[in-house]
């Protein structure tokens, strides 16, 4: 290979995908990629690797417009959904983890807010969420009820003063930093969300560790014993499942987004690799079956980023169903954790260090399979819109 060649990073968006977004839309890619390059890429690996994020982020990204910037008002951006997908892509091509804080923020504390919540709420929470002066988590997952939250045991129970909730929250994102938790609970009415701030008595968090995925990202478990919630602590705008799973769908769709930058960030590492890695007297990319493994893994993240677009264009147009969500989530998924596989491979035993992002985003990538709907889940979820059986049960 000429070394002129080798010199140049290599072209990952082969088929010009990028050349469909708009002028503001690559505004923000640029904006996103070089805060992510100035601000997290130097430290990431360190960050992994100590289990934390700092959080002085939050409010740098506040400042960016990025937190809650698909909503309009309260301080939000008002930006269109591709914009905020291509967000999710760059900020997920630094870490799942710092995708994971922003997804949480914007789409599953900030939105319920803003969809379901009163005036006060808005006017209480919104402005100091979108500044990052604020920060939000999501309560749905149980320790016994993960993919089926239905069956949920936290529970409110009305009085005359207004509400006391009891219970266990697993798995909960930013639940030990959050100044705010959206709570979703059993009452007797059906399931409701409660925004519980931090400090409420009986409200304590445990912070989750030993993870050997999302390290970048703070996992917690909540817990309310008896904690008494004013009357206006819940949220006047829904009842039933079909709110907590509103906000996941609005949540995924950022997923769909994102993992195509964490792999996109994979195979990036393992194009150069092959490039500069010699073995038998030449690079490993002059080989052919490594140059097989490449060629697929762009064929697959180049499918990925157009199903992305493509999905981000229905939103916009208003024409999204959660099982086009489902579809896309489960796709694209499983696809950025093979290339992530793939690319592993490629770096031989330097694939397995952080020294390169390539392990750091495959692990990650073991918790995005699972959290916000597992591949399962979604499976049954696309296979219902196939066959109108429901095969949950
Ligand atoms: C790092 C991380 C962050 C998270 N953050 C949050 C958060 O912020 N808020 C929150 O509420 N939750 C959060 N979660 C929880 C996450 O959403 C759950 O882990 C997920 O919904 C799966 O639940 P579970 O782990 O209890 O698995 P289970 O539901 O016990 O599932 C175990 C396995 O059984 C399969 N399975 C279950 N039911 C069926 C079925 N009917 N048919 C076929 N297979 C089935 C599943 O697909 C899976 O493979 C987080 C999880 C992780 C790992």
């Amino acid at each position: 290979m000429p070394s002129s060649a080798a010199a140049q990073p290599a072209n990952l968006d082969l088929l010009r995908i990028d050349d469909q977004l708009t002028p503001d839309e690559r505004l923000v890619r640029d904006t996103v990629r070089s805060y992510v390059a100035d601000r997290v890429m130097p430290h990431i690996a360190d960050w992994f690797e100590a289990g934390t994020l700092p959080r002085e982020l939050v409010p740098e990204l506040g400042k960016l417009g990025l937190l809650g910037m698909h909503l309009t008002g309260y301080g939000c951006a008002g930006m269109g959904a591709v914009a905020y997908g291509v967000t999710c892509r760059e900020m997920e091509a630094a870490d799942s983890g710092l995708r994971s804080l922003v997804s949480v923020q914007g789409s599953l504390s900030m939105y319920p807010i803003w969809r379901y919540g009163s005036d006060a709420q808005k006017e209480e929470w919104l402005p100091r969420m979108a500044a990052g002066d604020a920060i939000g988590c999501f309560g749905l997952t149980e320790p016994d009820h993960g993919s089926d939250p239905g069956g949920m045991k936290t529970y409110a129970k009305p009085n005359d003063k207004g509400w006391v909730l009891s219970g266990t929250k697993m798995w909960i994102t930013n639940g030990s930093i959050a100044d705010v938790a959206v709570v979703w609970a059993g009452t007797p009415d059906g399931i409701r969300g409660f925004l519980v701030p931090r400090g409420a008595r009986g409200f304590s968090t445990r912070t989750i560790h030993k993870k050997m995925s999302l390290r970048a990202s703070v996992t917690a478990e909540l817990h309310f014993d008896e904690v008494m919630l004013p009357a206006d602590a819940v949220l006047p705008g829904v009842t039933g499942l079909k709110g907590p799973l509103s906000c996941l769908s609005e949540a995924r769709f950022g997923i769909v987004w994102g993992v195509t930058g964490a792999a996109r960030a994979c195979l990036e590492a393992a194009v150069e690799y092959a490039r500069t890695r010699e073995q038998f007297g030449k690079p490993i990319g002059g080989f052919q079956l490594t140059q097989s493994k490449l060629a697929w893994m762009l064929a697959d993240l180049t499918r990925a980023q157009l199903l992305a677009l493509h999905l981000g264009r229905l939103k916009e147009a208003g024409k999204v169903a959660p099982e086009q969500v489902s579809l896309a989530k489960m796709a694209n998924v499983r696809t950025a954790i093979d290339i992530a596989r793939q690319a592993r491979t490629i770096l031989g035993a330097n694939g397995i260090t952080l020294e390169y992002p390539v392990i750091r985003h495959e692990n990650n990538l073991e918790s995005v399979l699972t959290y916000e709907g597992t591949e399962e889940i979604h499976a049954l979820a696309v296979g219902q819109a196939l066959t109108g059986l429901s095969a949950y049960r």
